[in-house]
C-alpha cells in the first residue's frame, strides 16, 4: 500500500468514525473506507505453512481432549500473541473452555407394546438410539407413541403438526426432512414459499426434530429413517453406534429426552401396522397443514446405560479493538474449527487423520486475515473477533458452546464469517455462497467478488440443507448473520468439469481419512482471492453505517429481531 492511499484512508476513517453518519445512505452493501484492491494483501505462504505444521503428524490429528489439541492450541495462541492482537476472553486469556462429555451407549433393544402383542426393535438393525443425557442409565417405560408427522411447529409458514396436543412424557415418532407440500400449479414440484420449497430448511434437520422433543417435554423422540429424505442410507445412521459428543450443561442435559433415535423404515411400516395403521397413508396427511398428531395406541421401552467420560476442550479466541469508543463495543467474528478426528483406525497404514484441508486450511486462513486486519492503517470502527472452535467434527460443539455462552453479547454481533476448508485447486471465477439469499453478507461477498472480476454462486444442492451443518449455523441460530462460503467450482484455465472432478475426488478418497494430507499439487491462487474476500466483507460490516440483516423471510430473522429489540 502506497502512503498516499494510507493518508486518503486516514482522513476517510476519521470523517466517518466522527460524524457517523453514512458517507452513501442508501449503497448496499456498504464499502467501507478502502477499495478491496488497498486492503493488506492476506499471506497465502503463511497460510500454507500453518497448515503443514496444523496437518503435521506431531498434531496427531487434533483430536479434542487429546496431546494434539494441547498442541494446537499452544501454536494458535503463540500466532496471536505475536500479532500483537488481544486476548479475546475477557478473562485475559486466548482460550474459552468448552466442557464436552463423550457417551457410549450399551446396545440395547427397543420393546413396542400394544395390549399383549409386542414387537422388538433389534439394536442397529432396526433402531439406533441413545441418550445425550448426562446420566449412567435411562429408562423409557411405556411411554405412549404418537405419530406427529414431520414434528414441525413453523409459524410463518402457518405450520403446526401438534395443535396443541400435549406430548409431555410421550414418544414421538417423526418423519425427516421439511414437510413436502405440493405447488398448487405443479403438483409434482414443491410450494417454493413453503418451507423453501426444493431447499432445506431448518425445520427438516434431524437437530430440530430432538430439539422440539426437548422444547414440548417429550419423553423420546424417534425418527423414521427414508433414504431420500435423509439424504443417506440407514448405514449412515448405524454408525451412530459408538461414542458420541456433546456439550456439558448445567442442567447435563437433563432437559434432552430421555430417548433419541432413528427406526428403519421396514421396521417403523412394521410398528404402524401393529398400530392398525399404513406409512403412506399418514406421510400423505402429514404433507398438510390439517394434519393432527396420530396417538398410536402402543408404547415403548427401552434401557439404555451409558459410559461417560467428560472433559473440558477449548475454543481460542483473540480480538482486535475497534477505533470508534461507541462502536467497538459491536464486532465481526471470524470463525474456523481448528480440530479433526486425532488418531483413530489405520487406512493405508496411516492411523493419523492430518485434516489438512478440513480444517488446518481454515483455520491457518483466519490466521493470516488476523494479520492481515493488524496491518490496516487504522483497526476498523468496529472490532473483530478471530474464534478458532472445537469438536466441530463431533456435532459442531465448540461453536454452540460459543453462540450459547457467548463471550460478548450476540446482539452486538454483526456478522459470522466461517471458513471450513480452503480451495486448494487455482483461481476460479466464481466463489460458492451455501444458503444464497439468506442475509445482507451476499451483497457484501458479491460487491467485493464484483472487484476481483468474479461472481457469487448459488449451491447446487440446496436440498441437502449444507446451510445446517458447520459452525456459522450456531450463529445463525442464535440470529446472528452468518456467511456459509464454500469455494468456487468455475476453474480458470480447467475444462469446465475441473471443478466437479476435483471435489469429488476429494470427498471420495480424502475427505475424513487420514489421507487429508497437504500435497504437492496445492496452490493457493484461488484461496488468495477467496481470503481477500472474506478479509473486505468482515472490514466492511466492521466499518458500515448500516449493519446487515437476515433477508425478509429468512427464519432466523425474528430471534434477530427480537435479540436487537425490535
Ligand atoms: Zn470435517
Amino acid at each position: 500500500m502506497t502512503a498516499r492511499i494510507q493518508t486518503v484512508a486516514m482522513a476517510l476513517a476519521f470523517t466517518v468514525a466522527a460524524c457517523g453518519a453514512p458517507k452513501t445512505p442508501n449503497a448496499s452493501p456498504d464499502t467501507g473506507p478502502l477499495p478491496l484492491s488497498a486492503l493488506p494483501v492476506v499471506d497465502t505462504d503463511a497460510v500454507l505453512a500453518h497448515t503443514k505444521v496444523l496437518s503435521s503428524d506431531a498434531f496427531e490429528g487434533r483430536g479434542p481432549g487429546t496431546p494434539g489439541e494441547g498442541k494446537t492450541v499452544a501454536y494458535l495462541v503463540d500466532q496471536l500473541t505475536k500479532m500483537g492482537l488481544t486476548p479475546g476472553n475477557p478473562d485475559g486469556t486466548y482460550v474459552q473452555k468448552v466442557p464436552l462429555v463423550g457417551i457410549t451407549p450399551t446396545p440395547a433393544n427397543l420393546t413396542f407394546r400394544k395390549g399383549a402383542q409386542t414387537l422388538t426393535a433389534t439394536w442397529k438393525a432396526d433402531v439406533v438410539a441413545w441418550s445425550k443425557r448426562v446420566t449412567e442409565e435411562v429408562r423409557l417405560v411405556d411411554s405412549d407413541v404418537v405419530f406427529v408427522g414431520y414434528g414441525v411447529q413453523a409459524p410463518e409458514f402457518g405450520w403446526d403438526d401438534y395443535k396443541g396436543l400435549d406430548v409431555r412424557g410421550k414418544t414421538l415418532l417423526m418423519l425427516v426432512n421439511d414437510p413436502p407440500v405440493p405447488d398448487a400449479a405443479h403438483p409434482d414440484t414443491r410450494d417454493p414459499k413453503v418451507f423453501g420449497g426444493a431447499a432445506m430448511t431448518y425445520y427438516g434437520r434431524w437437530t430440530y426434530k430432538y430439539e422440539m422433543g426437548a422444547k414440548l417435554g417429550a419423553a423420546a423422540v424417534l425418527l423414521i429413517h427414508e433414504t431420500e429424505p435423509a439424504g443417506y442410507g440407514f448405514n449412515v445412521v448405524q454408525q451412530k453406534t459408538g461414542e458420541q459428543f456433546d456439550l456439558v450443561t448445567p442442567d447435563r442435559n437433563m432437559g434432552r429426552p430421555a430417548i433419541e433415535g432413528w427406526v428403519s423404515r421396514e421396521h417403523a411400516a412394521k410398528l404402524l401396522g401393529l398400530a392398525g395403521q399404513s406409512l403412506d397413508a399418514l406421510k400423505a396427511k402429514a404433507a398438510t397443514r390439517a394434519f393432527t398428531p396420530v396417538p398410536l395406541g402402543v408404547s415403548a421401552s427401552i434401557t439404555i446405560r451409558n459410559a461417560l467420560r467428560t472433559f473440558d476442550s477449548q475454543n481460542v479466541v483473540a480480538r482486535l479493538e475497534g477505533r470508534d469508543p461507541v462502536r467497538r463495543g459491536e464486532h465481526v467474528i471470524y470463525t474456523a474449527h481448528w480440530d479433526h478426528f486425532g488418531v483413530g483406525a489405520r487406512v493405508n497404514g496411516d492411523p493419523i487423520y492430518h485434516g489438512a484441508k478440513d480444517n488446518a486450511s481454515g483455520t491457518a486462513g483466519i490466521l493470516e486475515i488476523a494479520r492481515a486486519f493488524t496491518k490496516l492503517p487504522a483497526p476498523p470502527q468496529r472490532s473483530i473477533l478471530f474464534l478458532f472452535v472445537t469438536a466441530e467434527e463431533q456435532g459442531l460443539l465448540g461453536s454452540q458452546y460459543y453462540a450459547v455462552t457467548p463471550l460478548y453479547p450476540l446482539a452486538n454481533a454483526l456478522a459470522n464469517i466461517n471458513i471450513d476448508g480452503l480451495n486448494v485447486n487455482g483461481r476460479t471465477k466464481d466463489l460458492v455462497l451455501i444458503g444464497l439469499g439468506a442475509s445482507d453478507l451476499d451483497d457484501y461477498a458479491r460487491a467485493a467478488a464484483a472487484e476481483q472480476g468474479r461472481v457469487i454462486t448459488a449451491d447446487a444442492e440446496p436440498e441437502k440443507g449444507l446451510y445446517y451443518r458447520s459452525d456459522h449455523f450456531n450463529f445463525a441460530k442464535q440470529g446472528v448473520p452468518a456467511l456459509d462460503p464454500d469455494e468456487g467450482i468455475d476453474f480458470i484455465g480447467q475444462p469446465p468439469d475441473f471443478g466437479r472432478r476435483v471435489r469429488e475426488a476429494y470427498t471420495s478418497q480424502h475427505y475424513h481419512q487420514p489421507s487429508d494430507v497437504v500435497r504437492p499439487e496445492w496452490t493457493l491462487d484461488g484461496a488468495r482471492e477467496d481470503l481477500q474476500l472474506f478479509l473486505a466483507v468482515g472490514y466492511r460490516v466492521a466499518e458500515a453505517a448500516r449493519i446487515p440483516e437476515w433477508k425478509a423471510g429468512n427464519e432466523f430473522k425474528a430471534t434477530r429481531d427480537r435479540m436487537r429489540g425490535r
